[in-house]
């Protein structure tokens, strides 16, 4: 039995803590904020419940596997697309349903191309499953991949995601569906490898779930897990550094000076703050992946229903490109990144009377936004007035596609990039860690008995994503001996 000590009670850390105390070991958990959950954030005022993180869940046998019993409600629609010229797709996670509805949609022409994309979607899915997601990568171990796996051809390395799109759809609302994908990895579509076509896949051929009561309920599923498992979870405790002996992990000092001796420790800190802070690391630091993009957040009490929103609605703006253009900027051009001005826009508004009161919704609002910070590929979000004034401002887009809910507030808060930086120690609130691609930091780090998850880490962001991190690690150090 090892002693492991875990930085960070994100999802990532504490399915991580479950799996290895699943595995016989003596786990401990510290984090630094009150709560536990990092981005998955809750949040209650005057009878509304919010999520202020998450709202959609994937692929959810990868938390059935953790010994969870998620009371989860499939999705349909999974996302309502509404387009610029106010056409609506309805996506579902029925192959034959969903196409049926595109051509009611767009005409056979687009059924059909949707029909070959996705016969495409499904083998780069297959080849990511297997060779990808559930395991360590290195720049080695995918180079080997490219002649052991026939199934490369279909990941297209090189490819964009924007290009696949070009080459099975012929729509422009079909490309635009697909290219929003790419933000899901906090990425841009026209840098984003053509294997973000998995997310589609996977979205659509198991599913779009919601967690009645807001998906916070799995931050307390996964607490409660670790409490019958006898993990010691310790909230109010951030780790200062990982202390090292003769380069191997010796331990962990805690900010009340403290030092924790442990045989192993697994990060699921941003692993930027892990090789600056905690560890400084310099030739892990320089060759950090991209950073992911940040999102505005609003949470509002709404008076009255609204029938027009599915559970989850996409509001698509005119020129989709404009908006990756100011949220990433171009520091290199001399243009910097700014809030867009005419920006997709996301709301989420479960009909579930647990998170509402009688007469009222409880909307999510998200649209992409540049991280936090000075530099010129940020933005800093702390300007006086510029929060309330871009919430104002995409009030004011939404009403002009269709949905003005302006009159109808009980209440409206922001979150911007760096309230999430603060809450939950994301460099520049970046919501999924690094962006994009197949190679991020790798799951072990520069020192024996020292590992990576969450989604700054293999194999990136989103729940199901750090829950897999979590799963690759937990198999890595194995299960206790003796
Ligand atoms: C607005 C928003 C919307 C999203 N929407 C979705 C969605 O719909 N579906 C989806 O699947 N994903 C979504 N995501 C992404 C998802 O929330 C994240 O990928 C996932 O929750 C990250 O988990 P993590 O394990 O990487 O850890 P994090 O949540 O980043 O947690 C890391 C934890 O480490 C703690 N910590 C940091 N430093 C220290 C230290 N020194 N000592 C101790 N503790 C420390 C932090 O406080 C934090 O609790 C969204 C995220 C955001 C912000």
């Amino acid at each position: 039995m090892s002693r492991i000590v875990v930085i960070g009670a994100g999802v990532g850390g504490l399915a991580a803590a479950v799996r290895l105390a699943e595995a016989g070991h003596d786990v401990t958990v510290h984090e630094r904020a009150a709560t536990v959950g990092g981005k998955l954030g809750r949040y209650e005022r005057d009878g509304f419940r919010f999520d202020t993180g998450p709202s959609l869940l994937t692929l959810p046998q990868v938390f059935a596997d953790l010994g969870l019993s998620l009371d989860a409600v499939p999705l349909d629609p999974v996302v309502r697309h509404v387009f610029p010229d106010g056409s609506v797709l309805d996506s579902s996670s029925d192959p034959d349903v969903f196409l049926g509805r595109i051509a009611a949609a767009f005409g056979p022409a687009g059924a059909a191309d949707w029909a070959r994309f996705w016969r495409r979607a499904g083998r780069i899915w297959a080849a990511s499953w297997g060779s990808v997601l559930q395991r360590e990568v290195s720049p080695a171990a995918l180079a080997r991949l490219s002649w052991r796996v026939g199934d490369l051809a279909a990941i297209a390395p090189g490819r964009s995601l924007r290009a696949l799109g070009r080459r099975y759809l012929r729509d422009p609302r079909l490309r635009m569906l697909l290219d929003r994908y790419a933000t899901y990895t906090g990425t841009d579509p026209r840098r984003a490898p053509a294997a973000l076509a998995a997310i589609p896949y996977a979205e659509l051929a198991f599913g779009g779930w919601y967690l009645p009561g807001g998906l916070g309920v799995l931050a307390t599923a996964l607490l409660d897990r670790c409490a019958a498992l006898g993990v010691t979870v310790h909230t109010s405790s951030p780790v200062t550094a990982v202390r090292t002996r003769s380069g191997r992990v010796a331990g962990v000092g805690l900010s009340s000076g403290s030092e924790l001796p442990a045989d192993m420790v697994v990060s699921d800190v941003d692993a930027a703050t892990l090789y600056r802070d905690l560890l400084p690391s310099p030739d892990r630091l320089a060759r950090l992946a991209d950073r992911s993009l940040a999102g505005f957040v609003m949470l509002l009490g709404v008076r009255g229903s609204t029938p027009e929103l599915a559970h989850h609605t996409v509001f698509f703006p005119r020129d989709y490109d404009a908006e990756f253009d100011a949220v990433f900027g171009s520091p290199g051009h001399g243009r910097r990144a700014r809030p867009p001005s005419d920006p997709a826009v996301f709301v989420t508004r479960a009909t579930d009377p647990a998170v509402h009161p009688p007469g009222t919704e409880a909307w999510f609002v998200l649209v992409n936004a540049p991280r936090h910070g000075t530099a010129a590929g940020a933005v800093d979000w702390r300007r006086p007035g510029l929060a309330e004034s871009y919430g104002t401002h995409i009030l004011n887009v939404l009403a002009a596609r269709g949905v003005d809910v302006r009159d109808r507030l009980v209440f409206r808060e922001t979150r911007t990039p760096a309230d999430l930086a603060e809450a939950t120690a994301a460099p520049g609130g970046a919501i999924y860690g690094t962006a994009g691609g197949l190679l991020r930091p790798a799951n072990r780090g520069p020192v024996d008995g020292l590992f990576l998850v969450g989604g700054s880490a293999h194999p990136g962001g989103g729940l199901p994503m750090v829950t897999l991190s979590a799963k690759i690690v937990a198999d890595r150090i194995g299960p206790a001996v003796g």
